[in-house]
């Protein structure tokens, strides 16, 4: 058994599944919860992804040897700080945030001497589905989970960490929290904001009862992600703010040398043809 105690801060789509899935690897013996909506508590006991429910963040804490914190970023802050009372020696904690430069700086403000037990963590599977309703065991396999390391980390720590992801059956791998920020702006939180704008620019025309009525496929698939929880992506587009401006610059650009194209298609062609190719090369290799 890896844990005797896990705490679930926040059991939705990502904490829900982390639990079903380390029961399921007969990795825990007991898992707590705690969160924001009664009735998603409900259901993740209904569910079997815990064990109890526990009435605030910080009762959650007192005794678990790991902490998972899987609640919209911007609630980190209020979260670190008031596990940080009770939190054991022993224990480690870890994140599911999806930005780590911000997630990590709350971490340090809220856990202060106890910085050095938290491990954080990205597992990069998801769904546009949220709440424990939409929980399944199976999310993170085969899946890719990025741990950020903090200086002060233990090896041994970063290791606990590492096994319980893996108990999922994730790929875990390393890297430092500001090339995680960049990169996750350009493959993630840029198409999501692309989503949801042009879905909003659809919506908010005076003939959008036309448009979605002819909208298919490709319309389908390139929004899917625009069905995401409106809160999280809030929070995580103002935290990755200025990585996420960076890349609004550079594809507008594209986006401009793309318009002129339309003058000369073989050289549209040419850009299809080799976007589709990386696209296709890339579906291949994962
Ligand atoms: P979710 O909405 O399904 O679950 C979040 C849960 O946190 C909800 O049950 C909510 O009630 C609870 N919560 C909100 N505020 C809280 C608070 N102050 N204290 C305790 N609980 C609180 O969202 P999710 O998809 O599971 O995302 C959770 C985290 O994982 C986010 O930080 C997100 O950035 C990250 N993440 C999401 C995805 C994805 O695709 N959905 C992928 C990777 C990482």
């Amino acid at each position: 058994m890896l844990f005797e105690r896990i705490a679930v801060i926040g059991v939705g789509l990502i904490g829900g599944s982390f639990a079903l899935a380390l029961k399921q690897a007969k990795a825990c013996a007991h898992v707590v919860g705690a969160g924001r909506s009664a009735a998603n508590l409900k259901l993740a006991l209904e569910r079997g992804a815990i064990d109890s429910i526990a009435p605030d963040a910080a009762s959650a804490a007192r005794d678990a040897d790991l902490v998972l914190v899987a609640a919209p970023v911007a609630q980190f802050p209020e979260i670190f700080s008031s596990i940080e009372k009770t939190l054991r020696k022993e224990a480690v904690v870890t994140d599911a945030g999806s930005t780590k430069r911000d997630v990590i700086a709350a971490a340090k403000r809220g856990l202060r001497k106890k910085i050095a037990q938290f491990v954080p963590a990205h597992p990069i599977a998801g769904a546009e589905k949220s709440g424990v309703a939409a929980a399944n065991v199976d999310l993170f396999r085969g899946k890719r989970v990025v741990l950020t390391p903090l200086e002060g980390n233990s090896r041994a720590s970063i290791k606990i960490i590492h096994d319980a992801w893996a108990a999922c059956g994730a790929r875990v791998s390393e890297m430092n929290a500001k090339e995680h920020d960049a990169v996750l702006a350009a493959v993630s939180h840029l198409p999501h904001l692309l989503a949801f704008a042009l879905v909003h620019d659809v919506a908010s025309r005076k003939n959008s009862a036309q448009l979605f009525s002819f909208a298919a496929g490709g319309f389908r698939d390139f929004t899917r992600i625009a069905s995401s929880h409106p809160e999280m992506w809030r929070d995580i587009c103002m935290a990755n703010r200025d990585r996420l401006l960076d890349e609004i610059s550079r594809f507008s650009k594209k986006l401009g040398q793309v318009k002129k194209l339309l003058d000369n298609p073989e050289k549209l062609e040419k850009l299809f043809a080799e976007a589709r190719d990386a696209r296709d090369k890339w579906i291949r290799s994962s």
